[in-house]
């Protein structure tokens, strides 16, 4: 069987995180589907890499990553420890932003390219936060598909339509 970092779905980063490129789970860890008692299964993949370049977990101890990035599998960055262990230091890095540059997709696996990229509160100190548009969008249509979500787009439109008529000096105010 080929070892998961030879695959050509990783992506070497210069500050050393392999991202990896395929499928990922709802919370962003890479995904290893497999075949268990004839049913297909799936288990994180930094686990499965884990097991393949440095042998079995032991029990009741989880794979965490060193570096954050949950979609990275560089054995280099993977350690075990226990749920506790893992908790403090995600406790630890509080402080960092949690979607760090490197992190290529979403949770839900849309690409962060630029034209896919928005930014939250780019004022802040920390430069704001990543978002992803694809994302947006489908909350947006999801939520403009509701009977109160229309209700309420169109009555600010309405508000703002007032607010034009009101001032229509306001007409030049763009920025
Ligand atoms: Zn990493
Ligand atoms: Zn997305």
């Amino acid at each position: 069987m080929n070892r998961i970092v030879e695959s050509n779905k990783i992506k070497k980063m210069p500050k050393g995180c392999w991202l990896w490129l395929g499928s990922l789970n709802v919370k962003g860890y890479g995904q290893y589907r497999y075949k268990k008692n004839g049913k297909f299964t799936t288990m994180q993949l930094h686990r499965r890499v884990w097991m393949e370049e440095r042998g079995p977990i032991p029990k009741g101890l989880v794979v965490a990553h060193h570096c954050d990035v949950r979609n990275c599998v560089n054995p280099e960055h993977l350690y075990v420890g226990t749920q506790a262990q893992n908790c403090q230091d995600v406790f630890d890095r509080k402080r960092r932003p949690l979607q760090s540059e490197t992190q290529t997709h979403c949770l839900k696996g849309h690409e962060f390219t630029p034209e896919n990229t928005g930014v939250r509160d780019p004022k802040k100190e920390d430069g704001g936060k990543r978002y992803c548009k694809a994302c947006k969008k489908i909350r947006n249509d999801k939520y403009r598909s509701t009977p109160e979500g229309r209700a309420r787009i169109n009555a600010r439109i309405k508000a703002w339509r007032k607010k034009k008529a009101i001032s229509p000096s306001g007409k030049n105010n763009h920025i």
